[in-house]
């Protein structure tokens, strides 16, 4: 792997490539206004290329501004940023793709995306309501006819073999959102599966290399030839987790981080577990 700060684009079987690391922009508690502009722009000078957005994380105007700010002042040009949106589960029916998407340019105040894909494969009752609820406070689900495109929870607790090497046999490339085990709130997190920050083995491959644990998780993960979309909005964080360039996890390192895998799902979204399309019932 020829991987480096400056250059460490994987390449897609359509002839574009992907930066196999991003900014993920979920905040969970909710950015204060102003939090997402700072971090995205600290992502761009240290070097990412590659951010992780959607309509629902109500932060796209700031991740826009960041952008063009950066192209401004001439740090880097539109094509060697690469953006992610997301369709929300309130307008899967195909009429209303078309205009979640030039929403989302417009809060960018962008010409185009670079992809777009589907937030989660369960529908909402369509409509402007982001979570539409009965009179009894729940969801309102919405049958929707999808295909099995989906994003895939992945890191050291969940190691997603089984899946990878279908993926790779078809020459797709996996990108891998919550790859340190996300946060820890109660409300949608299983947080009865342990830190995965906190691992021993984490800790003192961390302490070999002179790395921290979250650093050791992301390069496993982006050795596994997976994107990874680490969510930080602290400078230091965002600085840190793009320092995966400089170091590799030997062969036998690789194997004892796989052996980790506890089947934990972090994001499970039990919530929504009677959903008629709620993915993870299935193997993948
Ligand atoms: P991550 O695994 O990226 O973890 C984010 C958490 O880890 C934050 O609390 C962050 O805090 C903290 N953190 C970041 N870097 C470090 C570090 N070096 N050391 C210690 N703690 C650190 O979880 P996410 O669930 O946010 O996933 C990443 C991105 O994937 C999302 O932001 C989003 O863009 C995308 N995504 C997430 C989905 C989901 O369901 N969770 C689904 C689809 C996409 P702090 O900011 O304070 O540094």
């Amino acid at each position: 792997m020829n991987l480096s700060t400056a250059n460490h684009q994987i390449s897609l079987n359509d002839g574009t490539s992907i930066p196999v690391i991003g900014l993920g922009t979920y905040s969970d508690p909710r950015p204060v206004p102003g939090q997402t502009y700072v971090a995205v722009k600290t992502a761009i000078d240290e070097g990412y290329r590659h951010i992780d957005g959607a309509y629902v994380y109500h932060n796209e105007h700031e991740v826009g501004e960041a952008i063009r700010e950066k192209i401004a002042e001439g740090k880097v040009k539109r094509e060697e940023i690469f953006y992610c949106g997301k369709l929300w589960s309130t307008e899967h029916v195909p009429e209303m793709v078309r205009p979640a998407l030039e929403r989302t340019l417009k809060a960018l105040k962008l010409d185009y995306i670079d992809l777009y894909i589907i937030e989660m494969p369960m529908g909402f009752k369509p409509g402007k309501e982001i979570y539409p609820k009965d009179e009894n406070g729940r969801i309102i689900y919405h049958k929707s006819n999808l295909c099995a495109t989906w994003e895939v929870e992945c890191h050291p607790y969940f190691t997603q073999t089984k899946l990878l090497k279908f993926c790779q046999q078809h020459d797709i490339v996996i990108v891998a959102y919550s790859p340190l085990g996300t946060c820890r709130n109660p409300l949608w997190v299983n947080v009865s599966s342990p830190p995965l920050l906190k691992d021993e083995l984490l800790t003192s491959l961390g302490k070999k290399y002179n790395k921290t644990q979250a650093q050791i998780a992301l390069r496993f993960s982006i050795q596994r030839r997976m994107v990874v979309i680490p969510k930080s909005f602290t400078p230091e964080r965002i600085k840190e987790n793009f320092q995966i360039f400089d170091f590799s996890l030997t062969e036998e390192e690789m194997k004892d981080i796989e052996a980790l895998n506890k089947n934990i799902r972090f994001v499970e979204l039990l919530m929504w577990n009677d959903h008629p399309e709620y993915p993870f019932h299935d193997e993948y």
